[in-house]
């Protein structure tokens, strides 16, 4: 194989600026064909530029390889809570029949949730890749008896209240049609870190990605969200505006951290996620600042 360049790129405009700058330079995606043309010398590009990094890495994190090859997006969003009494129907589950209680609460809770929660059902969300789509910011597509519409993914998922049956806010006659990427892929400062037990194939106790878009030092975007922690992937819009306009420190990290983890509330065995969080946050947001994202390839966190 060649010696190549790698760029990321946040916008379209900038994609086209870069390839028209590098007639050798190409496009990469999932690289799943393009990455055997260049191994096998049928490809020799100079450089490869790269959009959402940020999505692909939260993707990479979650389950295992011959899972993600079956996986579907829109399943991805529907699928269930991991909730182990969720599963077990000889136990009372609010979620599962409404009105018969939540066994997690006085239970077996390590795996859950410490924002967000109710005193009807204390679950996660499981997945990854909807953490990244939250900090995205990206848009659900569905259509139903009513015709078409968009859903902001911030609107998607709902949280357990006094319904915890109701996963989302997709009404049962819609079927999502696709997910819309907003331009801003904040592919220069982003990382997805992912904190659980095991190394690979793991859900996580904890995941934080995260968006920067700084400048001089200042951040003057931030996107930041949470998984693993509660009903639904979490953002916290008053933490994000005490990032925009501060220096991208340590201290504005650990304030941030605070104020995303003011409410937040444990249950016995999962007390731990607290400052499990609190930790999480500091490290992706110094991790993207530096421009030096948490590897898929290698899980460990150093
Ligand atoms: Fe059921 Fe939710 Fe309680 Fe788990 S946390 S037992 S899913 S109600």
């Amino acid at each position: 194989m060649n010696n190549f360049g790698y760029t990321r790129t946040s916008d379209v405009a900038d994609a086209v600026r870069q390839i028209a700058a590098d007639p050798g330079a190409k496009f990469i995606a999932g690289g799943t064909n393009l990455i055997d043309l260049m191994k096998e010398n049928v490809a020799r590009p100079s450089r490869l530029i790269d959009r959402y990094p940020l999505l692909s890495s939260a993707i990479l994190a979650g389950a295992s390889q011959q899972l993600r090859n079956m996986a579907s997006t829109g399943g991805n969003l529907l699928q269930r809570t991991r909730c182990f009494y969720f599963y077990d129907t000889t136990t009372p589950c609010n979620k599962r029949e409404p009105g018969s209680g939540c066994s997690a609460i006085e239970g077996i809770n390590r795996m859950h949730a410490i924002l967000g929660t109710s005193e009807h059902c204390i679950a996660t969300h499981p997945s990854d890749m909807c953490v990244a789509l939250a900090a995205l910011e990206a848009r659900v597509l569905a259509t139903g008896r009513d015709g078409q519409r968009s859903i902001a993914f911030a609107e998607f998922h709902r949280l357990p209240g006094d319904a915890p049956q109701i996963d989302s806010n997709l009404r049962a006659d819609e079927i999502i049609t696709a997910i819309e990427l907003p331009p801003k892929g904040f592919a220069a400062n982003y990382t997805y870190l992912k904190i659980r037990d095991r190394l690979s194939y793991a859900f996580a106790l904890v995941s934080v990605a995260v968006g920067l878009d700084i400048e001089g030092g200042t951040i003057k975007e931030a996107r930041l969200a949470l998984g693993g922690v509660a009903h639904k992937p979490w953002r916290d819009r008053q933490a994000e505006a005490q990032l925009n306009g501060a220096p991208a420190t340590r201290e504005t990290f650990l304030h941030a951290a605070d104020t995303v983890l003011r409410d937040a509330r444990g249950f016995g065995h999962n007390d731990f996620k607290i400052e499990l969080a609190r930790r999480g946050i500091l490290r992706a947001l110094t991790q993207a600042a530096r421009g030096t994202p948490q590897s898929q390839a290698d899980k460990r966190i150093k």
